[in-house]
Parts: C-alpha cells; structure tokens; sequence
C-alpha cells in the first residue's frame, strides 16, 4: 500500500502524480505545488494470467511524510482507495 493514501500532501504532491501517471489514474490534482523529500518509490512487477506484466508503484517511505489518516478517501469519498 502506498502511504501517500494517508499523507497530509498527496493532494499537493508531485511525486504522488507520478506515481498516479503510473498507474494511469485521474489524477487528484493537475499541478501539484509541493516537493517531498526522499521519497522511496517501491516498483513491483507482477505477471498476469494473460502474460501481460502489471507495473505497481508504490511509496513506501518519505521524510516530508506527515500522516492525516484517511486523507485519500476525504479527497475522493466512497471511491475505491487505489492500492
Ligand atoms: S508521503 Fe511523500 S511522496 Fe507521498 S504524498 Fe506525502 S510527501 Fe508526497
């Protein structure tokens, strides 16, 4: 699970915009403002049934992290939370 779901930043982050380009999602903010600081991005590669390769992206830690749980869905209430 990406933390940026449960950051105070995510609707400001440029790095949570690329990782929504990834996964080739609507985007919650076009011009994000803000800049976090080291983010680790976790990159899975995931086979499918059909042979087809899956990316996934996902932070898995950030210094500019600052938790607001439940930030994600406040954004985009009662829509599947990306995982
Ligand atoms: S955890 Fe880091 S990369 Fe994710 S939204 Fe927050 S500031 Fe951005």
């Amino acid at each position: 699970m990406c933390i940026c779901v449960n950051c105070h930043w995510v609707n400001r982050c440029k790095t949570y915009h690329s990782v929504e380009r990834q996964h080739g999602v609507k985007h919650l903010n076009p011009n994000p403002d803000f800049q976090g600081n080291n983010p680790s991005i976790h990159i899975l590669l995931k086979e499918q049934n059909n042979a087809d390769i899956e990316v996934e992206w996902d932070v898995r830690e950030c210094s500019s992290f600052l938790e607001e749980k439940g930030k994600w869905l406040k954004l985009r209430p009662g829509e599947k939370l990306p995982s």
